[in-house]
C-alpha cells in the first residue's frame, strides 16, 4: 500500500514559518538547524496559505500579530478548510495575555510559545507536535484500509471519489472509475468454504495492486467488490487496462481448488474532459456498467464513456464465448 501520509518514514518534516518579521525566519532557520526538518518560509498570513496549498507542511509555526491576514485569521481559515484542518499549529508570538491564548486554542492552535522564545523549549516543541501529527496521519490511514486485502476501504473510496471529481469539474481531463465484482462468487464460499473465499478476495487484491499506475487508487467496495479509481485515464484505456485485469483473474490458479477458476465482471464509466456529473452519478454509471456485464454472461468488461454519450462497449471474453 503506498502511503498518502504527508510525511512517509524517511523524509524530513516539513515546517512553515508564517511571521511578518525576517528576523523571526533567520533567527529559526539558524538555529533549528540541527532538527530533521526542511523549513519553508512565509511573510505574510496570505504568503502562508498559498505555502499551505503548495507544500502541505506538517506544522506550522505561527505569529499572530501580522498586517493584513492575521494569524487567527490564518488559523481559521486552515481549520476550515478539510484538506489542513490536521496540520498542527504552534503559535509563536509576543502577546502573552490569557484572552489571546483562549482565542488561538479555539480556533484550533496546537500549542502556544510565547516570544522571545527559550530555543531549548521551541525545539521539544516542535518535535512533540511532529510525532503526534504522524501517528495521527497512521491512525487515521489505518482507519482507511481494508483489513482482509489490504487495499484502501469504502470510507477512502467514499472520499476520494468526490475529490477525483470535483478536480475534473475545476480542471476538465480524463476521469475513470471501474467495479469489478466476482462471479458466482457465492459458489466459491459454499463449495470450498470461507476461507477460500478469502483467498480468492485477497488474489484479486493483489493482481488490482499489481496491474494498475501508481496513480491509480485500488478499493474493496464491500464483500467481493472492489472499485478502482483513475485518474488521467480516458476511459478507452481503462477499458483496456480492466480487460488485461479480466484476463490476468481469469488465468490465476488458486492453491485451495486449482480446477476452479475465478472470473470477474467489470463496469467502467469514464470521461476523457469531466463529464459534468456529481460522485455518485458517476459511480452510479460504473455500477450500471457492471450489472449489464452480469447480465450479458459475466466475465467482461462494459465502458460507458460518459464524455461522447456513446452507447456503452463491451469487451468479452476470447472467441470461446461468441463460439458458444
Ligand atoms: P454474481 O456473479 O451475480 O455476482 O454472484 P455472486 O455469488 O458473486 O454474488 P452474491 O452477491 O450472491 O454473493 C456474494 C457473496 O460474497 C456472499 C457473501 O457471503 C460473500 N462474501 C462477502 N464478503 C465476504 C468475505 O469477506 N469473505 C468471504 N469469504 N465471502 C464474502
Ligand atoms: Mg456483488
Ligand atoms: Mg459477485
Amino acid at each position: 500500500m503506498t502511503s498518502s501520509a504527508d510525511n512517509p518514514a524517511g523524509t524530513r518534516s516539513r515546517v512553515l514559518i508564517v511571521d511578518d518579521s525576517p528576523d523571526v525566519h533567520r533567527l529559526l532557520r539558524a538555529r533549528l538547524k540541527q532538527e530533521e526538518i526542511e523549513i519553508v518560509s512565509a511573510e505574510s498570513g496570505r504568503a502562508g496559505l498559498d505555502e499551505v496549498a503548495k507544500q502541505r507542511p506538517s506544522l506550522i509555526l505561527l505569529d499572530l500579530d501580522m498586517p493584513g491576514i492575521d494569524g487567527f485569521e490564518f488559523l481559521r481559515t486552515l481549520k476550515e478548510d478539510s484538506a489542513t484542518h490536521h496540520i498542527p499549529v504552534v503559535i509563536l508570538s509576543a502577546m502573552s495575555n490569557p484572552q489571546d491564548k483562549v482565542a488561538a486554542f479555539d480556533l484550533g492552535a496546537h500549542d502556544f510559545v510565547t516570544k522571545p522564545f527559550e530555543l531549548t523549549e521551541l525545539r521539544v516543541r516542535i518535535r512533540a507536535a511532529l510525532r503526534m501529527n504522524a501517528l495521527l496521519q497512521m491512525l487515521s490511514q489505518r482507519a482507511q484500509i481494508d483489513g482482509l486485502t489490504g487495499l484502501w476501504n469504502r470510507a477512502y473510496f467514499d472520499q476520494r471519489v468526490q475529490d477525483e471529481v470535483a478536480r475534473v469539474q475545476r480542471h476538465p481531463g480524463p476521469l475513470s472509475i471501474a467495479f469489478i465484482d466476482a462471479d458466482h462468487f457465492k459458489s466459491i464460499n459454499d463449495t470450498f468454504g470461507h476461507p477460500a473465499g478469502d483467498a480468492v478476495l485477497q488474489g484479486i487484491g493483489r493482481t488490482l495492486q499489481r496491474s494498475i499506475r501508481q496513480t491509480d487508487i485500488a478499493c474493496r467496495y464491500g464483500g467481493e467488490e472492489f472499485v478502482l479509481i483513475m485518474p488521467a485515464t480516458p476511459p478507452a484505456d481503462a477499458q483496456a487496462l480492466c480487460d488485461r485485469i479480466r484476463t490476468t483473474i481469469e488465468a490465476l490458479v488458486w492453491p485451495r481448488h486449482p480446477e476452479r477458476k475465478v472470473t470477474v465482471s467489470m463496469g467502467v464509466a469514464g470521461s476523457s474532459i469531466g463529464a459534468g456529473l456529481t460522485a455518485p452519478a458517476w459511480v452510479e454509471a460504473a455500477d450500471q456498467c457492471v450489472y449489464s456485464a452480469k447480465k450479458s454472461g459475466r466475465n467482461r468488461v462494459v465502458m460507458n464513456d460518459l464524455s461522447a454519450g456513446k452507447a456503452a462497449a463491451s469487451t468479452e471474453p476470447a472467441p470461446l464465448r461468441k463460439a458458444g
